[in-house]
């Protein structure tokens, strides 16, 4: 074989190889990761859902079970979290009330954790009384809560309307973490929640997160690589947002919404954001929406 054959060959090897198993393909379906730099924050993973949790000496504060569809889900969280730790898990914090954030909370409960959400959700989850979702035992108000436990300080904010009307961000003053989900995609082009996302709100409420004191953001879903957002993140996702209303706002005006204005949507600045061609038409809809309609 010629060295070119032979470079040729070798080169479709490594093209069947990465086609066959990407590196996604290779994670666990569940992992709980301590994140660098802290002593007692972790990520808990299922599939692509993530939450946070931490570990006092006092106990645990747990988020968001992810755990729709997974009737198994509540269970292996606690169960990683056991792997960590013997304390007892004090505190179970919905992030807000999408079910595939939330579902799950049985088995925290059933391990005697307190259930804390915005006042918004609970009222929501009791319209609908999703049977894998039990409801708050405790809701925060629209002025915040923050919960000190075991030397660890967890503030939980109220930023107004955004991806939903339930969301609360969780910082961490000393470690200068925020677990913030669905609002703060990572480097991705928002999705199907943009059916409940309130568009001009949500500006005013991601500037009020870029204000805050951070320096790492856990998203909800995995960033791509698995990586911590920052600020620049933030308002990467800030101009997208503002992009797609000015650039529809434009095609509404020209009467098109829906179909003609949504066919011409474009914004070939983020082609290369991961979600791009699948998630685009979920954000022209939502400003179609907003600027074609006026909802
Ligand atoms: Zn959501």
């Amino acid at each position: 074989m010629s060295r070119m054959m032979r470079a040729l060959a070798l080169a479709g090897a490594a093209a069947l190889m990465s086609t066959a198993a990407p590196a996604q393909a290779q994670q666990p379906q569940i992992a709980a990761t301590k994140v660098e730099g802290t002593d007692n924050v972790y990520i808990f993973r299922n599939g692509n859902h993530q939450a946070m949790f931490v570990v006092t000496k006092d106990g645990v504060i747990a988020t968001d079970p992810v755990a729709y569809g997974r009737p198994t889900g509540g269970k292996s969280y606690v169960d990683e979290i056991r792997k960590v730790t013997d304390k007892p898990i004090k505190y179970l914090i919905y992030s807000h009330h999408h079910y595939d954030h939330i579902a799950g909370g049985k088995a925290f409960k059933d391990a005697g954790a307190k259930i804390v959400a915005h006042r918004r959700a609970r009222e929501r989850l009791a319209q609908l009384n999703d049977p894998a979702t039990p409801l708050p035992d405790e809701v925060v108000g629209d002025r915040g809560r923050t919960i000190k436990l075991g030397g660890t300080v967890l503030e939980l904010k109220y930023v107004g309307l955004n991806h939903s009307d339930s969301t609360l961000v969780m910082r961490l003053p000393k470690e200068k973490l925020l677990f913030v989900v669905d609002i703060l995609p990572v480097g991705q082009v928002p999705g199907r929640g943009m059916i409940d996302f309130y568009p001009t709100e949500s500006e005013a409420s991601i500037k009020r997160i870029i204000a805050m004191d951070w320096d790492r953001l856990i998203p909800g879903h995995p960033g791509p690589g698995g990586r911590l957002g920052t600020k620049k993140d933030a308002q990467d996702q800030l101009t997208f947002l503002q992009e797609a209303s000015t650039a529809m706002q434009k095609l509404a005006r020209e009467g098109k919404c829906w179909e003609p204005a949504e066919k011409e949507f474009k914004l070939s600045k983020y082609e290369s954001w991961p979600g791009y061609a699948n998630n685009l038409p979920f954000v022209a809809r939502r400003y179609c929406g907003l600027w074609g309609r006026g909802t």
